[in-house]
């Protein structure tokens, strides 16, 4: 049996834990940070909680037996991502990152290395709708002269009174994104560069001509990447002696 490290928590994780569910001769392993307390099943068996640093992986992959790793985590996980690379260069394991490509400007577009950046920018009085995630709020906070709509999927405890949180999960629909901007009367979106189908919010800010302040990515790990389930199955099949 070859043992495969899925790193998981996206929809490619779950996509790519289903597309290898059924292949025989492999054992996939997922992984999930454990940050979410009520995530989408994946198809295959699942951990929950860290590893312990690049240290803790190496040991778990060496063991596991693990053949080969593919990082599928989200593009602003760099911890993970470089762990990943650690790990898997002191065991000389196999890995692969599977990431999304990120979104093309569109819009009133201005991109920022860090949500630091994003807010300095932000205009005194400006109506700001947050899809950054709950992660580095501190930046926001810390501007009580903006009136800010934090869209998260588990609610963020102690939010200063200029931050009210809304709780929903994605997918989100250009008429609904546009009847939420409007009601709010949103004068600027705040998001990170994910990339993947989430976008309906940038084509309702471009539709409504409001700013759109983009974080960019971090700098993806070294070594191979692919952007597809298809390509990461393929890559599988050639690094570990899959049968069918
Ligand atoms: P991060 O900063 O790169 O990682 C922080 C720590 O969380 C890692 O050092 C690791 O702990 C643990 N961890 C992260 N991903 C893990 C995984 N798949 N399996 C086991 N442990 C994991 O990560 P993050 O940005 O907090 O993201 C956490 C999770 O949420 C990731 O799975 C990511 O795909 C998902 N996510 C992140 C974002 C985002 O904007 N950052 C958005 C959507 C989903 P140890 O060092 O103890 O191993």
């Amino acid at each position: 049996m070859i043992r495969v490290l899925l790193l998981a928590g996206t929809a490619e994780a779950r996509a790519l834990a289903e597309a290898l569910a059924g292949i025989s001769g492999l054992a996939v392993n997922a992984s999930l940070a454990g940050v979410t307390t009520d995530p989408a099943p994946i198809a295959v068996e699942t951990r929950r909680g860290g590893y312990g640093g690049a240290t803790g992986l190496a040991q778990y992959l060496a063991d596991h037996g693990i053949a080969a790793v593919i990082d599928a985590t989200h593009p602003f996980a760099a911890q993970m991502a470089t762990n990943a690379v650690l790990a898997c260069t002191a065991t000389t394991t196999p890995r692969l990152r599977l990431l999304r490509p990120p979104w093309p400007p569109t819009g009133n577009w201005r991109s920022f290395p860090d949500l630091t950046t994003a807010s300095a920018a932000l205009p005194p009085g400006a109506h700001v709708l947050l899809t950054s995630g709950r992660k580095e709020i501190a930046p926001f906070a810390a501007r009580p002269d903006l009136t800010c709509l934090l869209r998260v999927i588990e609610p963020v405890a102690n939010l200063p009174g200029h931050i009210t949180q809304l709780i929903a999960r994605p997918p989100f629909t250009l008429d609904a994104e546009l009847a939420l901007m409007r009601s709010h009367a949103i004068t600027h979106l705040v998001s990170k560069n994910a990339g993947g189908p989430g976008r309906a919010k940038l084509d309702a800010a471009a539709r409504l001509n409001l700013p759109i302040l983009m974080i960019e990515r971090p700098a993806p790990p070294p070594g191979p990447t692919v952007a597809t389930v298809e390509a990461a199955v393929a890559w599988l099949r050639e690094t570990v002696a899959i049968d069918a």
